[in-house]
């Protein structure tokens, strides 16, 4: 089946369960041309506890992530010596909120291991992942204005391969909470932040996690995926966003049908930090 899967977690991210051979073994199994492994590496917290003089807020806030780093690159290189015959691998990382420190950021990507690198934007300065906010206490659209602030800030840096996850925070805040948010109130943000993604030859991810949760699309949705196309970008990624073998895959063929129906004619996975691209069919 064609298809590439971008986007995917084992249990060395906090907060997935299972190996990369199960992950390789299950794109295999399904015929797609090429996986990603993509740990989470939250950047505000690379160091101890102790630097940063925190504890963690809740379960899945891990210290340290320096440790889970090496822990990674070591499982991507050793994968691709056993299954990289067989579909191509791309050693990943998923950098979450790489504007705590953009130097920090550069110097980790500077690892030669490293295929390919998703910018990400888990939690708002000062604020807990998007996950375990109470939205009860929290003004959603200073939260939504802040977000595609913060967004903007690391898309005009534009030093990594692909923004993943774009509107992550509707995930929650239609998804699970159903409030409901009026997008179009952001269209400026969001465009300056696709404009500078374009300016720097940077690529944008369909992440189709949210057609299997109840947000039920995927983020982002089509009218985000025809600006950037209409400002000239032309690197589309797609990514299950799994974080459990099960979830390989999953709503890469509507990933595929969006890209094509928004004026895409390839997708792209990464090696050694340059795009391959492959035609859509
Ligand atoms: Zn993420
Ligand atoms: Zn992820």
């Amino acid at each position: 089946m064609f298809g590439i899967d971008c986007h995917t977690h084992t249990g060395i991210s906090p907060d997935g369960v299972g190996t990369a051979g199960g992950l390789c073994r299950s794109a295999i199994s399904q015929g797609l041309q090429a996986l990603a492994i993509t740990e989470h590496i939250e950047l505000n917290r690379w160091f101890s506890e102790d630097h940063y003089n925190m504890t963690p807020r809740n379960k899945w806030e891990k210290f340290n992530y320096s440790e889970i780093m090496e822990k990674a690159m070591k499982q991507n290189s050793s994968i691709k010596d056993n299954y990289g015959s067989r579909i191509h691998i791309v050693s990943g990382l998923e950098l979450g909120q790489p504007h705590a420190d953009f130097g920090l950021a550069e110097a980790v990507m500077h690892d030669v291991r490293l295929d390919y690198v998703i910018a990400s934007l888990h939690e708002l300065h000062g604020k807990t992942d998007f996950y375990c906010l109470d939205y009860e206490k929290e003004s959603v659209p200073a939260l939504m204005e802040q977000y595609f602030k913060e967004l903007l800030k690391i898309c005009q840096w534009g030093k990594f391969d692909v923004l993943g996850h774009m509107t992550y925070p509707l995930r929650y805040i239609e998804g699970e909470h159903q409030i409901p948010v009026e997008i179009a109130d952001y269209e400026e943000q969001i465009r300056a932040c696709l404009k500078a993604l374009v300016d720097h030859g940077c690529g944008l991810e369909i992440n189709t996690s949210g057609l299997r949760q109840p947000y039920g699309k995927t983020f982002p949705t089509m009218e985000i995926l025809k600006i950037y196309r209409e400002f000239g970008g032309e690197m589309i990624t797609i990514g299950s966003d799994a974080h459990r073998a099960e979830d390989v895959g999953k709503g890469v063929q509507e990933g595929i049908r969006m890209a094509a129906e928004a004026g895409f004619p390839y997708l792209c996975y990464f090696h050694e930090r340059e795009p391959i691209y492959i035609k859509i069919v």
